[in-house]
């Protein structure tokens, strides 16, 4: 009996389920607890899906049982025990049907029911299934829980169905098992299944053929009882070690480094590989930058191949085996037994199909590039339509007859990756967009039934009837998706994680890489704001709330994360000294940046003194041009050496000497003594830049907050002066006001590390009020712009500096210098500066490197026509 949300809504049931596997048991077990009707409709004559179908020999599960399992119920954990550190596929089928029986499920599955069809009706406000045998079932909740490695990839071989001899699908391995011995038999793939079943099938058979594409990165499973430890800990408080698994990065409770790779020792990093090898673990805690540095990752790669080359005899074998081309971890990785050493078996072989690719499958068996290839029996192991193809391969269609395979034509587009606009009430299990394949996926599972559960529960409170994500809302969460895996090295690899082993898939990041853990906050936080990003339809018409649940960058998330926690005090609390103090030891902290040709220490004649600065040359061969950085620091704080990472990265992109030059800091030198010194430090610069080993001609200039602020003010006293010319200006962050009211900084003021405080303790120490509207202090406050050098002006979408950046870059271009402004999205005012900590902000470092570029060849030209000239 459907439960009524509205009396003139009827449906047949409240939910239809697609898929029995892990996904659709928990789901129908959560959805009869809340009291709905539901129906679970599943292809299968079983359950378990993953399980169910993938019975081919050696096929285990490779996160470790103990944590691949529910957790909803802990008398269920308490009577199930596993046999193993990691299960075969017969106990996790028992399991499922263990879990089936248990919870008296199959009373509501139809097993042996494909869906094929399934359209909104917008009139009635729910969802038509048809399945393949041609019945309809109405429902008001539509689940896709149809599994994200559920659609075999076609076979795209020529001549695959001439064969005359045997064929196996690991995807779809006969019930009762089959027999090689005395076979001569072919494996077409060494993906993760391949890898399972090879070692397996080369123990029976005659003869073995391995056809390799892509070798893999695979290390032992070391699979036996499972580790003490581990079952310690989930013994002593599974609570516990069930909430670290949920906020944890991967669902498996691990210990989480800082450490880059590069950071440590070769012999220090050599360890952490051993160990890595030793754990029989597939994602042991190595290194943080592992995903992000591809310096860090080839380090391990090439510590994979080395054991390859050791395991493996032929050299020809070995070097076949061993994975280039990629990153380690940006295809999935493998745990095996015996994988390597299985070509080492006089029986096995390996063909290796970039050098040798297949023409066509015979009747007798396979041709090569090279050679025919006779065989009784051939075993294709070549993987997934992953975490789209089963979605798609029903045909869903939404609001106004949308076809769900036509919005995601380029591509699949999803909030959260639970729901997609234009299909209202109807959810996708670990759909692409949420953390899935790169997950524990039963802890996935658990987290995206309990949130959809949850979901249809809340609208049946309220009264509402329909859900659907706001077009503002997924089209942020997809930004935000690609912006978390645009700082990694995923998107660099042919995988299928890119949708690109099927041909003619559009090349996107399909799973969301940020990490279960945020990936879970942020499902509760959409929550608790009251279903961010969600409109509602109900009784009294359609409610929305619409916006965008993260849009800072996702590292710099991270470092504000990692600032919030070392609980430092405000800076405006503090004197300067100690807040010097801090400045100088948080920069110790930081990576290096980038190397650079030579650094050197000097100094130059300042307003008052003497100046320190470091100047960087480019690697390149010179003489290069020169540019004069003034650091940033609110006039306060910082010195010649402080902005070192943005210094060194600047110099290697723009190929130019950064002279990062010191200045007189308040409050022991108030206004005006830096903008004195930032002038004084053009001035001998400009003119001994070829002393310095620079090229003659006009320096630029660039800083960073109120370095960049003296970098523009010192461009407009030159121009004043009648020079020295300057080839351009490089404004990171600027301040160009004294205003301390506008947007900006009631948006940013409070927390992303530069605050309305501090920007007013800067001021303080600096300039007394009656001082702050001189256009020294606040360039836009200058009366005449005009004839300034060329400007490229950098603002940060989380500053409280924005909109004084931009109000400047206006007020130039409207006095008609060439401005160029550039908005960092999802930048807060520091993280541009963090050169490999924030690794999003690298576009936009090398959109400045490029600016310098072009300011140094116009002021080349403009050089060789005044020499032109003077001929
Ligand atoms: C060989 C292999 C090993 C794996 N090992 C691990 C591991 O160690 N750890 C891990 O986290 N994950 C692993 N996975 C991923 C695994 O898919 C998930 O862990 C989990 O089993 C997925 O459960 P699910 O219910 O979401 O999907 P599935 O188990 O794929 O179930 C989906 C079900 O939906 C049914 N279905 C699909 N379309 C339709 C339709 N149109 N009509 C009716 N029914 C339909 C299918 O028949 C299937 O039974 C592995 C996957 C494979 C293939």
């Amino acid at each position: 009996m459907a439960t009524d949300i509205k009396p003139d809504v009827r449906s047949d049931v409240d939910v239809v389920v697609v898929g029995a596997g892990f996904a659709g048991l928990y789901m129908l077990h959560r959805l009869r607890g809340l009291g709905f009707s539901t129906v679970v409709l599943e292809g299968a004559d079983g359950v378990g899906g993953t399980w169910y179908w993938n019975r081919y020999p050696g096929a285990r599960c490779d996160i470790m049982s103990v944590d691949y399992s529910y957790s909803f119920d802990p008398e269920l954990e308490r009577e199930w025990q596993w046999s193993e550190k990691y299960a075969t596929q017969p106990e996790i089928l028992a399991y499922a049907n263990h879990v089936a029986d248990r919870y008296d499920l199959r009373k509501d599955i139809r097993f042996a029911t494909r869906v094929e069809r399934a359209t909104w009706d917008a009139g009635a406000r729910c969802w038509r299934v048809r399945t393949g045998t041609g019945d309809e079932i109405t429902c008001r909740f539509y689940v896709m829980a149809t599994g994200c490695l559920s659609l075999p990839k076609s076979i795209d071989i020529e001549g695959a169905d001439r064969f005359g001899g045997d064929i196996y699908y690991t995807h779809h391995w006969p019930h009762e098992g089959v027999d090689f011995t005395a076979k001569r038999v072919a494996v077409i793939g060494s993906g993760s299944s391949g890898i399972q079943s090879i070692p397996i099938i080369a123990r029976q058979a005659a003869q073995l053929t391995v056809f390799q594409r892509t070798p893999n990165f695979s290390r032992p499973a070391l699979n036996g009882p499972a580790p003490q430890a581990k079952l310690d800990a989930f013994k002593a408080d599974r609570d516990a070690y069930r909430q670290a698994a949920r906020l944890s990065q991967i669902g498996v409770p691990a210990p989480v480094t800082m450490v880059g790779a590069m950071q440590v020792s070769e012999q220090e990093r050599r360890a952490v590989y051993e160990a890595a090898w030793n754990s029989g673990d597939l994602l042991p805690t190595t290194f943080a930058d592992m995903p992000t540095s591809a310096v860090s990752n080839e380090t391990f790669c090439e510590f994979l191949r080395e054991k390859i080359r050791s395991i493996v005899k032929d050299p020809a074998t070995a070097e076949a085996l061993c994975p280039t081309g990629y990153y380690y971890g940006t295809k999935r990785p493998c745990l095996d037994s015996g994988y390597f050493e299985t070509f080492n078996l006089p029986q096995v072989r390996l063909v290796d199909l970039r050098r040798t690719p297949i023409t066509t499958i015979t009747e007798t068996g396979i041709q090569t590039t090279a050679e025919s290839m006779e065989f009784d029996a051939i075993v294709f192991a070549t993987g997934f339509d992953a975490m789209t193809g089963a979605i798609v391969a029903v045909d869903i269609n939404g609001r106004d007859g949308l076809p769900l395979k036509q919005k995601w034509a380029e591509g699949p587009k999803t909030y959260l990756g639970l729901m997609t606009v234009g299909f209202p009430n109807c959810f996708l299990i670990t759909g692409p967009g949420s953390p899935s394949v790169l997950s524990n996926m039963m802890v996935s599972i658990e987290q995206h039934v309990d949130w959809v559960s949850e979901a249809i529960d809340y609208m049946r409170r309220a009264g509402l009837e329909t859900i659907e994500p706001t077009a503002t809302a997924e089209a942020g969460w997809v930004q935000h998706v690609n912006d978390c895996a645009d700082i990694t090295l995923f998107p660099q690899a042919s995988s299928w994680y890119m949708g690109a082993n099927v041909p003619g898939k559009p090349r996107v990041f399909l799973p969301y890489i940020g990490g279960v853990d945020r990936y879970r906050k942020t499902c509760d936080e959409v929550v608790a704001q009251g279903y961010l990003g969600f409109c509602f339809e109900g009784a009294s018409g359609v409610a929305c709330n619409d916006g965008v649940i993260r849009r800072l960058q996702p590292d710099v998330t991270i470092v504000l994360e990692v600032i919030e926690s070392l609980g430092l005090p405000p800076v405006e609390s503090m004197s300067p000294e100690a807040a010097r103090t801090l400045f100088v030891a948080l920069a110790t902290q930081r990576p290096p940046g980038p190397a650079v040709g030579e650094i050197v220490d000097g100094a130059l004649p300042g307003a008052a003194g003497e100046l320190n600065y470091r100047l960087y040359r480019p690697a390149t061969a010179g003489p290069h041009p020169v540019v004069v950085y003034y650091h940033g620091g609110g006039w306060v704080l910082g010195g010649y050496d402080s902005d070192d990472p943005l210094c060194r990265d600047l110099c290697v992109r723009s190929d130019s000497i950064i002279l990062s030059v010191d200045y007189r800091h308040a409050p022991e030198a108030r206004f005006p003594a830096a903008v004195d010194d930032a002038l004084a430090a053009l001035q001998w610069v400009s003119f001994h830049a070829k002393a310095l080993g620079g090229r003659p001609g006009p320096v630029a200039v660039a800083g960073w907050s109120a370095g960049a602020n003296l970098a523009t003010v010192a461009c407009r006293l030159a121009r004043d002066a009648g020079g020295p010319p300057v080839a351009g200006q490089l404004l990171i962050a600027p301040v160009t006001d004294a205003d301390l009211t506008r947007p900006s900084y009631h948006e940013n003021g409070e927390r992303y590390v530069l605050t309305s405080a501090i920007m007013q303790w800067f001021f303080d120490h600096y300039v007394d009020t009656a001082g702050r509207a001189d256009p020294r202090v606040a360039p836009l406050r200058a009366r005449d712009l005009s004839n300034l050098p060329p400007a490229t002006i950098v603002t940060c979408e989380f500053d409280p500096l924005r909109d004084e950046g931009a109000a400047y870059a206006e007020a130039l271009a409207a006095a008609g210098v060439d401005v160029k402004h550039i908005k960092a999205r999802g930048h807060i005012h520091s993280s541009l500066t963090m050169v490999d900590l924030v690794i999003s902000g690298a576009p936009y470092r090398e959109q400045m490197g490029e600016a310098l570029r072009r300011y140094a060849s116009a002021g080349r030209a403009a050089s060789l026509v005044r020499a032109a000239s003077l001929v």
